[in-house]
């Protein structure tokens, strides 16, 4: 096929109409779906057939930026970064050099500087990863480098046992990190939260003291900005204190709820002191929208990512490690990323950012309201930010809830989180669609509503 004519093909696939029919997914089961895409037929050649696996991939794949996806902390993507996308798959460069790719490297480095304004960290430095698991785990890294300086050379081996720290309800990649790093998975203290489901600041304090006590070195505390559960932003600046008492490092892990800081009333209200972390990192592909994946990672520090994170004879593809973005980078290879992020800046701007966490802060509010209101379901604890979790109200909760979910599912009515606050299974609502509004939103819990109410009824 020429290369005209595939550009024609695709366009013609991407067409709305032949994308999902406004369909939210075509649910089937493991064995059908392994049955209808016929994995091992042969296609040498074929370009009619590699056509088929696509169709068959865009119809079987849930539309992300159906109203009804609400499954994740992002959906649909912004067409600017779309288009980033795209074009970087085409021109298929690697951005570790700026000979390899000139303009993306440019790009990222511009973003990241806008970035570290934003966020307020005075004489910085940072990094687009592969998502924030990565990113947390970087941070972690540079703190345990900074913490023994021997490390590097020498290993964990001959090292006082290092110790991180947590909130319980801090992402799991905290504990992949923990294991990634040598530092291992019982050596980051789970720290229990308070009413507001925050982290404890004084049961974190004595959790400190007592490691120090045992002749351990607490280097590392993580705040979540913006649990993936319940929504709840640690305590910054009770967090600031304490580190003045015992000099970890301080990370945010504002993931999803970092993007925050686009707006100034935000800001203040969840995210006041985030200038004085040790480090930070967001996911410009949640809240905000661009396509996956699309994340940063922020240091309040210059220097240390590439001291962290360079190691044995780069001469070979690194020529100006200033400006090479690869040489502070824990990949050899590093996707286009900063290509998609720039349209997207460019695009919407901080107020068009603003303005979307601020709408989306709302319309969680709305939501909250409405199902107060609502007969038929409840909240199990007030909402702390964006998150609500909320569930049917039913004999047997749990297992109603669980079917629930299952009957909108396979309904094609709509695709629901669900998570487990203690030992309770609720729905967790995240608004991460741009296209959603306060009409669209009535009639998805309404959705929701109808077919438990039929569900009870034949229970
Ligand atoms: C989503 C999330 C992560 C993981 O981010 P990825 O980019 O998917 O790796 C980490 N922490 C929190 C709080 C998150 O919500």
């Amino acid at each position: 096929m020429q290369d005209s004519e595939l550009l024609e093909k695709i366009a013609q696939v991407l067409k709305r109409e032949n994308l999902n029919n406004n369909r939210l997914i075509n649910h089937q089961s493991v064995v059908e779906l392994t049955e209808i895409l016929d994995l091992d037929k042969q296609s040498t050649q074929d370009w009619a057939q590699l056509f088929v696996w696509v169709q068959q991939y865009l119809d079987y794949s849930p539309d992300t930026s159906h109203i009804g996806f609400a499954n994740r902390m992002w959906s649909g993507a912004n067409m600017p970064s779309v288009l980033g996308e795209i074009i970087a798959a085409f021109s298929n460069t690697s951005a570790c050099t700026f000979e390899s790719a000139p303009v993306a490297t440019l790009m990222e480095t511009y973003m990241l500087k806008q970035m570290l304004e934003i966020v307020g960290f005075k004489n910085g430095e940072g990094q687009m990863t592969t998502g924030s698991s990565n990113a947390n785990m970087i941070a972690m890294m540079v703190a345990r480098n900074q913490t023994l300086n021997s490390v590097k050379t020498q290993g964990l081996f001959t090292q006082k046992p290092l110790f991180a720290f947590v909130s319980e309800d801090a992402h799991y990649s905290l504990d992949k990190a923990a294991n990634i790093l040598g530092i291992g998975t019982e050596h980051l203290i789970k720290v229990p939260t308070n009413k507001n489901a925050k982290m404890d600041v004084l049961a974190l304090d004595k959790a400190i003291q007592k490691v120090q006590k045992n002749g351990g070195i607490a280097f590392f505390v993580c705040a979540t900005l913006g649990t993936t559960v319940r929504g709840a932003y640690d305590d910054i600046e009770a967090l600031l204190k304490l580190k003045n008492k015992h000099h970890f490092w301080l990370h945010g892990d504002g993931a999803w709820g970092g993007a925050a800081i686009m707006s100034s009333a935000l800001k203040t209200k969840f995210l006041s002191g985030i200038e004085q972390l040790d480090s930070f990192t967001m996911d410009f592909h949640k809240m905000l929208g661009s396509s996956l994946m699309c994340n940063f990672l922020l240091l309040n520090h210059q220097n240390l990512l590439s001291c962290t994170c360079a190691d044995g004879d780069n001469s070979y593809i690194f020529r100006d490690n200033a400006v090479d973005l690869g040489a502070s980078s824990l990949q050899c290879g590093r996707r286009v990323d900063s290509l998609k992020w720039f349209l997207d800046w460019k695009f919407y701007n901080k107020q068009g950012f603003s303005d979307r966490v601020e709408s989306y802060y709302q319309l969680a509010k709305f939501a909250e309201d409405f199902i107060d209101r609502s007969g038929e379901l409840e909240t199990v604890e007030r909402r702390n930010s964006f998150n609500v979790c909320f569930r049917f109200k039913a004999q047997n909760s749990n297992a109603f809830n669980q079917n629930l979910r299952h009957q909108l599912l396979i309904e094609e009515q709509a695709l629901f989180a669900l998570a487990y606050i203690g030992d309770k299974l609720v729905f967790r609502l995240l608004i991460s669609n741009n296209n959603i509004d306060k009409v669209k939103l009535t009639a998805l819990l309404n959705r929701l509503i109808k077919v438990g109410k039929v569900l009870e009824k034949n229970a």
